[in-house]
């Protein structure tokens, strides 16, 4: 029999569930972007606390700017803004009710509603996760795309803004003008220097309209960056079952895998829940682990998923089970990608890859392979491309790195090995198929592409690698190419 999630029928759960009065919390923190990542995260580590009696001061006030964030709002409130996580370790599925999220804001043109709870003192945290795309960022110099239209809006109706960061400028507007001191801006997005993107777009803004206000802002608010890291796959009819499994109708259920991590900068200007009791990281070393993570796990997803394509593997986890493919990339990790990473408190490098071999191999995380491989012009030279320059640059060995970007170029020709089709996956998919195909023939003119290798054509060791790894790729197939570089693992 299902019971239908809400506070009135909590206790007839058998899972764990909110010990602390809900009745009883009060607002701390507003967080823009409820999607299942939040809640697998950042609400999870308050529940925690929440869980042994603290920072019942902290409840979350969910909140979102786009339209279509009502539907998530309609079945939050509809259940009383409790949230089922699943979690996948591979050993054992399990599942367990949170609640420190204790309303949800009307969403509306103007967004009046979210700026007046912004403008509230007992707001001291605004925390969001609006993707990677969401923070107005120029893609040519990486500073502040001002001439974005909704960025020209904000800055002529700063009164009823669309964009997360014109409602956080009328609220801090409101804030100062009535005596407040402002609010800790933490972004929880998935960009290297994350605090610092989120200032840049709040300061910046604010510049355009009323620039005292973006020098009050820029020098008593806190935008603390940090790291963030626990894979929480979208919500589908696999998982809504899920949580039926356990005997609850949740409309909103997240899934998510046993490992998380949280490296956080300490830098919040009117105080913060103790996220550190419960296993988060406060550091002033953020960008270390960032480029641990960046390297090892967002790397390696591309290490993965550009063969795993070409062979037809369907998810990550998939392209583990291939031995050719764990082979590839084990070596490839331990010999040029860890002695590219420096160590952090508690971690090395291996101790590291270790951990994403494990985490990458759990069959219970459909993490598609396509998902994965999307974008590979931003990703290569985002994570694999600076690799490669370090490592020249030290006079390491660049074979399986050359091997990694001779697999991307196999893959950009647009055919798997079975002969199907592998559907555009990248905003610049038309040109490099193009180039992919030239290449099947002149290897070289892959790393002629400027905008994504720069130089790294005239790097000799490199170039001479990846063209004699993408001809056997084309003379004899991927899997020949991965036993002459590793073997099969075993
Ligand atoms: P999701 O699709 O479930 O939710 C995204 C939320 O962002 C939605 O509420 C949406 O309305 C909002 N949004 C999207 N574009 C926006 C914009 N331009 N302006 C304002 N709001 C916008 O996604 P998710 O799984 O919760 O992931 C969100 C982000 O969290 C990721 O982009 C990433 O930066 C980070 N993250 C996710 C994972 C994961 O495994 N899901 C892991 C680490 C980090």
């Amino acid at each position: 029999e299902l019971t239908a999630l809400s506070d009135a029928t909590l206790d007839r759960l058998t899972v764990e569930r909110p010990r602390y009065d809900r009745q009883a919390l009060t607002p701390g923190i507003v967080h823009i972007g409820v999607g299942n990542f939040h809640r697998a995260h950042q609400a999870w580590y308050l529940h925690r606390l929440m869980q042994s009696g603290e920072a019942l001061d902290w409840a979350i006030v969910g909140a979102g700017v786009r339209p279509f964030d009502a539907a998530m709002r309609e079945k939050l409130l509809a259940q009383d803004c409790l949230t089922t996580l699943i979690q996948l370790d591979p050993a054992q599925v399990s599942a367990e009710v949170i609640g420190p999220m204790i309303d949800y804001l009307p969403i509306e043109d103007g967004n009046a509603p979210l700026i007046a709870a912004m403008a509230d003192p007992a707001i001291r945290i605004v925390t969001m996760t609006i993707t990677e795309s969401g923070y107005f960022i120029d893609p040519v110099d990486k500073g502040f795309d001002a001439g974005h239209p909704d960025i020209l809006h904000d800055a002529e109706h700063p009164r009823t803004p669309r964009t997360v960061f014109g409602a956080m400028v009328a609220a801090l507007r409101l804030r100062r003008d009535a005596g407040h001191g402002p609010f800790t801006g933490m972004s929880c997005d998935n960009l290297q220097g994350n605090g610092a993107i989120l200032r840049q777009a709040v300061v910046s803004l604010a510049r355009m309209t009323d620039p005292d206000l973006a020098g009050w802002i820029d020098a008593n608010a806190t935008f603390p960056n940090s790291m963030v890291d626990c894979i929480a796959p979208a919500t589908g009819p696999r998982e809504l079952a899920l949580a039926e499994a356990f005997g609850i109708k949740d409309a909103a259920v997240v899934t998510h895998e046993a490992y998380r991590q949280w490296v956080i900068e300490d830098a919040f200007c009117a105080g913060r829940p103790k996220w550190d009791k419960v296993g988060a990281v406060f550091s002033d070393d953020v960008h270390a682990y960032e480029t641990m993570k960046i390297r090892i796990l967002n790397a390696g997803h591309q290490v993965l998923s550009n063969v795993g394509e070409v062979l037809g593997r369907h998810t990550i986890a998939d392209c583990m089970a291939d031995p050719l493919i764990s082979a590839l990339f084990s070596k490839v990790q331990t010999e040029e990608i860890a002695p590219a990473v420096a160590p952090v408190p508690g971690m090395t490098p291996m101790e590291y890859v270790s951990l994403i071999e494990r985490r990458f191999s759990n069959p219970r995380i459909v993490d598609t392979t396509r998902r994965v491989a999307f974008d590979g012009s931003a990703r290569h030279t985002g994570f694999v491309l600076p690799i490669v320059r370090d490592r020249l640059a030290a006079g390491g060995p660049v074979e399986g790195l050359a091997l990694v970007e001779a697999l991307w170029a196999r893959m950009c020709e647009g055919t798997r090995e079975d002969g199907t089709d592998i559907a555009a996956n990248d905003p610049l998919w038309e040109d490099l198929t193009a180039v992919a195909r030239t290449a099947k023939t002149t290897p070289a003119a892959w790393l002629g592409q400027r905008r994504i290798y720069g130089d790294l054509a005239e790097a000799q060791p490199f170039a001479d690698a990846f063209c004699r790894w993408l001809a056997l790729i084309w003379e004899q197939g991927c899997a020949a190419a991965l036993t002459t570089y590793a073997g099969p693992s075993r």
